[in-house]
């Protein structure tokens, strides 16, 4: 996977740079300490242009997250989805993930920071993952538990226990992992949160030990419009050896179906699911095809 060419452009420093040779300061507390916010945004080439998917939504919470952590920031909605529009014009590019990353300044104490960087970056991410229908497994490794961070806010150093439990995930030949909270309900996947279908109802787990995801809102929407039944509930992950369907969603990831949990294969494949309907008409909305929902 490149991120970046010879030719590519990010925002950084409050200037449009080459990727190549832009530098951030070793000294910065999120190199050391993980102490710095991020967004992950997509852009489709839809029948109306390059649209950015709910870019007001991303940096909302990307704003949040800045307070949530005490780091200064000071660019608005419009800024942000401007500098993002610019970043995409000048990389040539119209269907991409986006990138904004507040980077704190140099300071090697465990206090705040007084300043930050914006960084944007833009890349083609086509598919998070490669495979149509994922194999999944129960993680070792627990979502953090909600009195020890922020967990609302999507915090860079939050991501060593994603990346642990996808390593985990893989060295036992899943192809992603399911995570847990502190009590042991089923709360999301390392880097997307989580919906299974069970006699016609789709259930995800409720905010709190979550990163309540933008997709998860969209998905809730378009059940409410379809009038599929959604809940927010806590479940254990022995519920899930009689999910009929599931899918991971996210921005990265957008709405990606589950083939089976711990090797059990989901009781439906998933062309009947209501996920399935779902994928379809997140596809459409994320494309701006007017309200094309296909029931299957
Ligand atoms: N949880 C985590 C930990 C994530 O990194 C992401 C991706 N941002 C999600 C959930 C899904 O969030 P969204 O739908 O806003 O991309």
């Amino acid at each position: 996977m490149k991120y970046y060419t010879e030719d590519s452009i990010i925002f950084l420093d409050g200037k449009f740079q080459p990727a190549k040779g832009a530098a951030a300061s070793l000294f910065s507390q999120t190199m050391h300490y993980g102490y710095g916010v991020f967004e992950g945004i997509r852009a489709y080439a839809t029948i109306h242009g390059t649209k950015i998917f709910k870019p007001y939504e991303h940096f909302e919470r990307l704003i949040m997250s800045c307070q949530l952590l005490n780091i200064p920031f000071n660019y608005s909605l419009e800024e942000l989805t401007q500098l993002s529009y610019q970043v995409l014009e000048k990389n040539n590019l119209s269907s991409a993930y986006i990138r904004p990353l507040v980077i704190t300044g140099e300071n090697m104490a465990l206090s705040g920071s007084q300043e930050s960087t914006l960084m944007i970056a833009t890349w083609k991410w086509p598919k998070y993952f490669s495979h149509k229908e994922i194999d999944i497994c129960i993680s070792s490794i627990e979502r953090p538990n909600p009195k020890s961070t922020k967990v609302d806010a999507k915090t860079c150093g939050q991501y060593v226990h994603a990346i642990l439990a996808s390593n985990e995930a893989r060295q036992r030949g899943f192809d992603e992992a399911l995570m847990l909270d502190a009590n042991g309900f089923v709360a999301q996947g390392p880097g997307a949160n989580f919906f299974f279908e069970k006699n016609g109802v789709l259930y995800t787990a409720p905010q709190g030990n979550i990163l309540p995801g933008i997709t998860r809102q969209t998905v809730i929407e378009i059940c409410n419009e379809m009038e599929i039944p959604v809940k927010e509930k806590f479940f254990k992950p022995e519920e899930l050896l009689e999910a009929d369907s599931a899918f991971f969603c996210g921005t990265a990831t957008e709405i990606s179906a589950i083939r089976s949990f711990e090797r059990h294969p989901m009781h439906k494949p998933w062309p009947s699911s209501l996920g399935s309907i779902v994928q379809q008409a997140y596809n459409n909305m994320v494309m701006e095809k007017s309200f094309a929902y296909v029931i299957v």
